[in-house]
């Protein structure tokens, strides 16, 4: 079959698909899009959207639970059916990509639901059709839940984030396996809507890639609502009667009415293609340059590159290779010499840096992290201060009765910060000062110059960097 010449082909029109593919058509290219589910991916669908709509609901619980404590009494009756009937009407349109379509659509883009696959150098093969990409590929295939391989899993009707989302009724109990962000959101929602949640992690603290202090304030937020949390705890076999979950670790057994498995996700190279453009299948993530080139003519973005699997990360790459193409095709329009690799040479366009990379886990309270944690920083032999002061310690913290932590993580030779946690009821928003700080390498000197408005969260930032010395 003759290949048809378009511009540019996107494989995978989730938020870093959509974004690049939408860009560069409105740039005037001719983009073909091609998604086999939902234009929008996960974020819209399964993932933050939908999870943050359940996470407000699960709050507005929590609060007028603490009626009593400030303000009289109140009685408290949860039910799910406004939490699913907005995730349905607002969030997903009945899990219906139609709008998000014909946005792309607008903007000049040629749509193909389907599964598209590399075919040899420059060629996307989609259904019957094959697309010779005169400029570039880009892969923004993101990733797909992953099941550990413990006995009897995969036999049994557990949910992943798409179950857990798209719920109508909730059961009465629900094994969590997995004590990551995603896992530990979900499972604060379900409790404060009435149902017995068992969190089950293999290693020995939840929350594992933030400072310990973080995981510590989380458990005990969770415990607080009821949540029994398990950690250091192997699973080995998994069984499901027709009613009942059972999951074993060694002689403990754990059962409940429905098992909720959140332990990561993975990218699915194997059915791309990628052995027709000489690059390995068998890796984990597609490994990208600081401008998110693949190869030859070939980008990736999201999740799918494996750095940091975030919309926001996402959607930053994206504006990356947006830059980079259109660099290129300007280039290639006017004749321009390429470099080696055919990629333009052109040093205006960004080039990505994550080391201000900022992570919300949006439990009640809310765990921001930025940069580095301080292990980490150890590890790279960095020259380590520490300071951090209790939430509570704060007129606003105390005031609000609110639990969390500022911690700060300094380079004390360059005299920056290189890592920052806010924890509370607002530690997302917290943190944009902390990646501020870390993002410009903003010196400490000016930090402690700064004046802190009071009474809010973000004032004990000053009560850490005093902690600092
Ligand atoms: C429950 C949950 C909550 C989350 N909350 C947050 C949050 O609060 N904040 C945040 O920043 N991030 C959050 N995330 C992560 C966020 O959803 C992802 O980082 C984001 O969706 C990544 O976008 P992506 O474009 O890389 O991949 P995806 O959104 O996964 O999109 C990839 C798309 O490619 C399609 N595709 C795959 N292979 C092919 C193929 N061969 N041909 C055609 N199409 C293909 C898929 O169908 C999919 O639509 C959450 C995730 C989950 C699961």
């Amino acid at each position: 079959m003759e290949p048809e010449l378009v511009d540019l082909v996107v494989v995978g029109l989730g938020v870093g698909g959509e974004e690049v593919a939408g860009q560069l058509a409105k740039a005037g290219l001719s983009v073909v899009g091609i998604e086999r589910d939902l234009v929008g991916g996960e974020c819209p669908y399964w993932g933050c959207v939908p999870s943050k709509m359940m996470i407000r609901a699960a709050n507005t619980l929590a609060e007028a639970h603490r009626v009593h404590e400030f303000a009289g009494s109140a009685r408290v009756s949860p039910d799910w059916a406004p939490v699913a009937e907005r995730i349905r009407a607002e969030a997903t349109d009945t899990w219906d990509d139609q709008v998000a379509v014909e946005r792309f659509v607008n903007q000049g883009g040629r749509f193909i639901r389907g599964s598209g696959r590399l075919d040899g150098p420059g060629r996307v093969r989609v259904n019957d059709q094959v697309f010779q990409a005169r400029h570039g590929i880009v892969l923004s295939t993101g990733t797909r839940p992953f099941a550990p391989p413990i006995d009897g899993l995969a036999d049994t009707p557990y949910w992943t984030n798409h179950q857990a989302i798209e719920v109508e009724r909730l059961p009465e109990s629900l094994l969590v396996l997995g004590g990551g962000a995603i896992g530990l959101e979900l499972t604060q929602v379900f409790a404060r809507f009435g149902v017995r949640v068992t969190v089950v992690e293999a290693l020995d603290r939840i929350l594992a890639t933030e400072e310990p202090e973080s995981s510590e304030v989380v458990a005990a937020a969770l415990r607080a609502d009821g949540v029994d949390i398990n950690t250091g705890v192997i699973a080995d076999r998994v069984d499901h009667d027709g009613q009942q979950f059972t999951l074993r670790a060694n002689d403990v057994r754990y059962t409940a009415d429905q098992l909720l498995v959140v332990t990561g996700r993975r990218a699915h190279l194997d059915e791309l293609g990628l052995d027709t453009v000489g690059v390995r299948a068998d890796q984990r993530f597609l490994p990208v340059d600081d401008r998110l080139r693949v190869t030859e003519g070939i980008w990736a973005v999201g999740d799918v590159t494996g750095a940091g699997a975030f919309t926001h990360v996402a959607t930053y790459q994206a504006g990356i290779v947006v830059a980079d193409l259109l660099d290129r095709v300007r280039r290639s329009e006017a004749g321009a010499a390429l470099d080696g690799t055919g990629a333009a040479l052109d040093d205006t366009v960004p080039r990505a840096d994550y080391r201000a990379l900022p992570r919300v886990t949006f439990t009640d309270p809310e765990v921001g992290g930025v940069g580095l944690t301080e292990s980490q920083a150890r590890q790279q032999g960095i020259n380590v201060q520490v300071g951090s002061v209790p939430l509570g310690s704060s007129a606003r913290g105390w005031i609000h009765r609110a639990d969390g932590l500022i911690k700060l993580v300094a380079d004390a030779d360059r005299g920056v910060l290189v890592g920052g946690t806010s924890i509370g009821p607002a530690g997302g928003e917290v943190l944009s000062g902390l990646a501020v700080a870390v993002h410009a390498a903003v010196p400490l000197a000016e930090l402690r110059d700064m004046i802190y408005a009071y009474p809010t969260f973000y004032r004990a930032i000053s009560d850490a960097l005093r902690d600092l010395g």
